[in-house]
């Protein structure tokens, strides 16, 4: 009697999950090698396997949301690097926006040392000025203060890990702020 009292004092209670109505999950992972595989006829005995799975729509807004987000990054990655742009473009796979046109970036962002954190960097120096940086993970419908520095480099913390967040900044001199440079999607981590 008192044991059971224990067992049922320390047994946690889960809310069930979609997931745990998944046709792949076994609990052993015995589909891993099929869905992994890049042979034709093992792609199609996974997606008929999947095609008999309850829980198949919300498996595939998850896939749509990582395709959306790695899209973003890929995109991030051309844009900062332009001569680089063609081959990373090519190698991902991704039918995103050819990066031939050598757009003049105001500023990077690259990813920080702890999760959670980017440096931007202004490239666009403008004399005697200090920098207005914002951030938005709503995609520009609401920005978050990131501080002002002297610096051209500035380190934002703070920032939602695993999204597609938007930067800007803005030179601010004697005479005034200047305009928002064009925003620039980073995937932070
Ligand atoms: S649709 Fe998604 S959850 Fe369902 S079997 Fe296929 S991979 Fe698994």
């Amino acid at each position: 009697m008192f044991a059971l009292q224990r067992i049922e004092e320390t047994e946690t209670i889960r809310e069930p999950v979609w997931q745990d109505l998944a046709l792949c999950n076994d609990g052993r992972g015995s589909m891993t090698e099929l869905f992994f595989s890049e042979q034709l006829d093992d792609i199609a005995a996974a997606k008929a396997f999947c095609g008999g799975c309850p829980v198949r729509e919300e498996c595939l807004d998850v896939v749509r949301s990582l395709v959306g987000e790695l899209a973003s990054y890929v995109q991030a990655q051309a844009d900062a690097d332009v001569d680089q742009a063609p081959v990373i473009i090519e190698s991902s796979g991704f039918s995103i926006r050819a990066a031939s046109t050598r757009r003049k970036l105001g500023f990077v962002v690259k990813q920080g040392r702890v999760s959670g954190t980017a440096i931007v960097e202004v490239l666009a120096v403008a004399k005697r000025a200090s920098y207005e940086h914002r951030w938005s993970a709503d995609g520009g419908k609401t920005w978050n203060p990131a501080g002002v520095t002297l610096q051209t480099k500035m380190t934002i913390r703070g920032l939602p890990v695993g999204v597609s967040v938007l930067f800007t900044c803005r030179p601010c001199t004697k005479s005034g702020e200047g305009d928002w440079m064009e925003p620039y999607p980073f995937l932070v981590k």
